[in-house]
């Protein structure tokens, strides 16, 4: 198989992909030798494509049913190649941007809502934000019997994947930072590099689509959904940010605590937090992840080094001036249903909420809040985390979040896939996780 994995030619086909508002790539592709002309001049693109469901159903509700059109133009500087196997030749994947005819931004297009965002935290704070994801997915077919948890078995079941995962990512200029054994039976991590926050995105799903391709291709399955087997545990998608100002300074953490910026920051995170949960948790299996004591963070509260709170800091080794270059703040909340275009731009949304409200840090929790008594977790503030999505999307439609951040076209586009996707759920029943790993 290696042979022909190996083989070394010229892709022969491009695609240009856009990841869709349920996570999905999708896309158009043409002989490799239209590849500078369709980069130049993009590819029709149907908007009601956007808010498929994993399962191909159209929403009710959506606002553009046979109507309209767009343009799906590729970012030259996002070419991915797959390599060829057996029949199939080597492919150069774009990551593409949605536009109008006229070639401004399409409102629904993700990228572009994730630029928009950025631009607004630089104009709006003088801040800017790098940010790296840790994927957790289960890969069936790399390995016979499972493996101790980040054992050396289990780091030699996956090497040779991670490797060809390496060689992929490295057609686009990037790279893993980490690969793990994590703790499930068959359940790995990659970790991409922390990078200016849309390349950090671009990463992580360049990452996803480079782990799925190469397993594909040797017969085996990667899945991120978020619970695929009740009885293992869940694949989270963590996501680190660290603030820094305009000019290079970072501003995330001093003296292992926030400071006063990434403090006001974080509590914005927190206020907004089930708004935010329609973009990091946002598909039907979301929820059988979130249970407490399984290191999700499935409370609404912030803890240094916590991982059952919603939002920790992971702090690094202190320079001399107590500065701490390389701290994080990691949002656990989100899982491999997420857009991750979306996800960061409902993170900086909210947190510039807080940011403009002048919000004061939260308190550091230092337990599990799952054994701390109700009275205490009353006094001190500390919520469970919303558990289900009609909970969240009751918040998102009775908020003011959507209209305020991604816009009123917007607004109307994604609460009906998100409707849409409770009622999938609903109708697909026991299935559902199943059906659901095999797309995500
Ligand atoms: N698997 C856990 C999750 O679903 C995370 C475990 C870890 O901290 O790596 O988020
Ligand atoms: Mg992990």
């Amino acid at each position: 198989m290696n042979e022909t994995l190996h083989r070394n030619e010229a892709p022969r086909v491009s695609m240009f992909g856009n990841l869709d508002l349920c996570g999905v790539m999708r896309g158009r592709s043409v002989p490799a030798v239209r590849t500078d002309e369709v980069l130049a001049q993009g590819l029709p693109w149907v908007p009601t494509n956007i808010m498929l469901s994993p399962f191909n159903t159209i929403p009710a509700g959506n606002p553009f049913g046979p109507m309209g059109e767009t343009r799906i133009v590729g970012d030259p500087a996002t070419r991915m190649t797959l390599p060829p196997a057996g029949e199939r030749p080597a492919l150069d994947l774009f990551l593409c941007e949605l536009k109008n005819i006229d070639g401004q931004p399409w409102p629904l297009c993700p990228r572009n809502q994730l630029k928009a965002a950025i631009a607004k935290l630089r104009d709006e704070f003088g801040l800017v934000i790098k940010a790296g994801f840790e994927q957790e997915c289960y890969i069936h077919g790399v390995q016979e019997v499972p493996t101790p948890a980040f054992s050396l078995a289990g780091t030699r079941a996956i090497s040779g994947l991670a490797d060809a995962v390496q060689a992929v990512l490295a057609t686009a200029g990037t790279r893993l930072d980490q690969f793990v054994a994590e703790y499930g039976e068959h359940q790995f991590e990659i970790a991409s590099p922390a990078a200016d926050v849309l390349l950090s995105a671009d990463q992580a799903v360049m990452a996803r689509e480079a782990i799925r391709d190469a397993a594909r291709l040797r017969g085996w399955s990667a899945t991120f959904a978020p619970k695929p087997d009740p009885e293992q545990p869940g694949s989270g998608v963590h996501i680190h940010l660290s603030l820094w100002t305009t000019d290079g300074k970072p501003v995330t953490a001093e003296q292992d605590a926030l400071t006063e910026t990434s403090g006001a920051f974080v509590a914005g995170l927190l206020r907004d937090l089930t708004a935010v949960m329609g973009f990091t948790t946002p598909s039907g299996n979301s929820f059988d992840r979130l249970l407490p004591s399984s290191w999700v963070g499935v409370f609404n509260c912030f803890g240094e080094r916590n991982r059952e709170a919603a939002i920790r800091l992971c702090p690094r080794p202190l320079e001399p001036d107590g500065v701490n270059p390389a701290a994080s703040i990691e949002f656990r909340v989100a899982d491999g249903g997420c857009n991750p275009y979306l996800a960061l731009a409902a993170l900086i949304h909210a947190g510039m909420n807080g940011l403009r409200d002048g919000l004061p840090a939260p308190e550091s929790i230092d337990r599990d809040p799952a054994t701390i008594d109700k009275a205490e977790c009353e006094a001190r503030g500390i919520a469970p985390i919303a558990s289900s999505l009609e909970e969240v999307l009751g918040v998102l439609r009775d908020s003011p979040f959507l209209d305020s951040t991604f816009g009123p076209l917007f607004r109307t586009a994604y609460l009906a896939v998100l409707e849409n996707t409770r009622a999938d759920r609903d109708v697909i029943g026991d299935e559902y996780a199943t059906r659901y790993s095999r797309v995500i």
